[in-house]
């Protein structure tokens, strides 16, 4: 099994399209992880693992939906780390499977499916209940792989980076459930700025998310360098526009770093137009994560 590697580097973007502002602009590479947990989710799930471990269960379960890089890592770390994993699907089964489910499927997770509707409350007592008397005990590892374990794990981003370089102005990272960002908030602990990329349209009900995660996290403080920028979700999560892609594109010719246009992607783009409409600085030092998920690309 290839190894996971944290200590990922910090690698600065060399791109003649915004050499011109004088902004510095340097990528932390967790994509560079692990093929299968890659990026944030290995941050996540690292320790809901030793977790799961210490309350000595035996099987996995999570929720997510079909393309989620979420259920890959999941699936993943449960052959590596010795757990039975079962996905949650969003929707209904179709078939052929999809390459994130093919994967998932053939290093053992078992996967269900649950209708939209009852979806959107999957985290309810109720069904989370029915699903033990039908499945078992199982260790919850929440949507997204985002509680307060994914905290201490999302933190050490911050930790890795301030071991190369403390002179930087911003961490910028993409946003699904917001797990990510908390943890960077918290790692960085009020010093430089924070922004957040969400990848869904009408994400406001993110700072509330972000703020209870905190909460939940036991981080007595306040913390007030953080915002969430709500402009580069392209029309919402998932969403393929002709814009983005070609970004993508141009960006992995001219730099040699894939991203991917659910997360990444728009972050990326956001990055750029911030950089080219001034609200970055010359000479400020913008460090982006690349929380991974290249998996959608193959
Ligand atoms: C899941 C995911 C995110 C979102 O992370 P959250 O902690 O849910 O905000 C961002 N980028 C990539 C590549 C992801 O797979």
């Amino acid at each position: 099994m290839k190894d996971i590697h944290e200590g990922t580097p910090l690698e600065q973007i060399h791109d003649p399209v915004i050499e011109s502002y004088g902004v510095e602009l340097f990528i932390k590479r967790d994509d560079l992880i692990h093929p299968a947990i890659s990026g944030n989710k290995w941050r996540k799930l690292k320790y809901n693992i030793e977790e799961a471990k210490r309350q000595k269960k035996r099987k996995l379960l999570t929720f997510g939906g079909a393309y989620s890089n979420h259920i890959y890592a999941v699936a993943y770390a449960g052959k590596r780390f010795g757990f039975e994993t079962v996905g949650i699907i969003r929707g209904e089964e179709h078939l052929p499977l999809n390459a994130t489910l093919t994967y998932a499927k053939s290093v053992g997770m078992e996967l269900l499916y649950m209708d939209r509707a009852t979806f959107r409350k999957h985290d309810n007592e109720e069904i989370i209940e029915e699903l033990k008397q039908q499945l078992g005990d199982f260790y919850l590892v929440p949507m997204g792989g985002t509680n307060r374990f994914a905290i201490p794990g999302c933190m050490e981003i911050v930790k890795e980076v301030n071991a190369v370089t403390e002179e930087y102005d911003y961490i910028c990272s993409a946003c699904g459930t917001g797990g990510t960002l908390a943890g960077i908030i918290v790692g960085m602990n009020n010093n430089k700025k924070v922004i957040g990329f969400p990848a869904l349209k009408g994400a406001d009900f993110l700072s509330d998310d972000i703020n209870t995660l905190l909460h939940e996290s036991e981080v007595d403080k306040a913390f007030n360098n953080w915002e969430l920028n709500l402009d580069y979700h392209f029309g919402g999560y998932a969403k393929k526009k002709p814009e983005l892609m070609s970004f993508i594109k141009g960006f992995q010719e001219r730099t040699g770093v894939e991203l991917e246009f659910i997360y990444t992607g728009k972050m990326m783009f956001g990055i750029y137009d911030l950089i080219q409409n001034g609200f970055f600085k010359r000479g400020e030092k913008v460090i982006a994560v690349h929380t991974g998920g290249l998996q959608v690309n193959h």
